[in-house]
């Protein structure tokens, strides 16, 4: 068996998946507020109970919407204060007595698709994020590329192309991230940089699904707007593609039900590539918000 934990702010779900990859357990529980040793022991105690009831001893994947420092192990999250700065791969590690794998939810995500039945043969998938941040996650031949650091696929935090910010016009505006710098593709790509931007050139605070609507609607405020995000979409797709020439990319996050973008994208992308380089095939994800629970389970697979 493969157990995930999909540890969020508010909550943790567990899984379990057979060899075929099939969830046979699901259970939710609170994520204990900041006591770190509750969070250890509820991790470890979902796991006793679990090998009980499948008379086995499961691996363990654990996603989280932070980074793990490559230097000692701390987790580097803002959004789950009981594993801030601890070290909880490893402890819960001695705790449980077997390796635990531990990463973000962004590359949770993309893992989860790349598992997917369809996928699975796939050799490079990128798994991007079009929610309140833009996230990514890059996993070759079914295994997720974390890098030196574990910052591979933070990609909302590569700067916004010099064509993009042309596309932005004399009025663009200078968006600070959070990680400190600005400019971040998160603050201009993401569903919320969507509305940011929306606001910044119409003077009208709007939901992403409001501007959408209107868009559908024929409206030309919105119909220019959603032209302009478009293009700067593509603008950035083209970089990331040639830098990391997938053969499918899978959007997840609630812009990405956006279905203009799959029409667009096809049509918009090829421009902005290497002229001997094809578009990937850019679908959207199948696995909803299941993919963390599955991706942190897919961490201990190998093709
Ligand atoms: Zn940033």
């Amino acid at each position: 068996m493969y157990y995930g934990f999909d540890v969020g702010g508010t909550k943790i779900e567990f899984g379990a998946f057979d060899e075929k990859l099939e969830r046979q357990a699901t259970e939710r529980v609170p994520t204990p507020g900041d006591d770190y040793q509750k969070l250890i022991e509820i991790l470890a105690e979902l796991v006793a109970k679990y090998d009980e009831q499948f008379y086995c001893e499961g691996t363990v994947g654990i996603g989280i919407p932070g980074i793990e420092k490559a230097e000692d192990g701390t987790v580097l999250t803002v959004n789950v204060p009981a594993a801030k700065g601890q070290t909880l791969r490893a402890d819960l590690e001695a705790k449980i007595g077997r390796k635990v794998a531990l990463n973000n939810d962004a590359n949770c995500f993309a893992l989860s698709e790349a598992w997917d039945e369809e996928l699975q043969d796939e050799s490079v998938v990128l798994g991007l994020i079009l929610g309140t941040g833009f996230g990514g996650g890059i996993v070759i031949d079914g295994s997720v590329v974390s890098g030196k650091n574990n910052v591979a696929g933070e990609l909302g935090h590569i700067r916004m192309p010099i064509d993009a910010w042309l596309q932005l016009g004399d009025n663009a505006p200078i968006f600070d991230c959070g990680c400190e710098k600005k400019g971040c593709i998160d603050n201009y790509l993401s569903g919320r940089g969507f509305e940011m931007l929306y606001t910044h050139f119409n003077g009208e605070n709007k939901k992403a699904i409001e501007i959408i609507t209107a868009f559908y609607d024929g409206e030309e405020t919105a119909t220019k707007f959603v032209d302009n995000y478009l293009e700067m979409l593509a603008m950035v797709f083209g970089g990331l593609f040639t830098g990391i020439d997938p053969d499918v990319v899978v959007l997840g996050g609630g812009l990405s039900n956006f279905e203009h973008i799959y029409e667009e994208m096809p049509k918009r992308v090829p421009k902005y590539l290497l002229s001997i380089a094809n578009p990937p095939k850019i679908i959207k994800a199948k696995h909803g918000d299941s993919g963390g629970v599955r991706g942190a389970a897919f961490l201990n697979i190998k093709r």
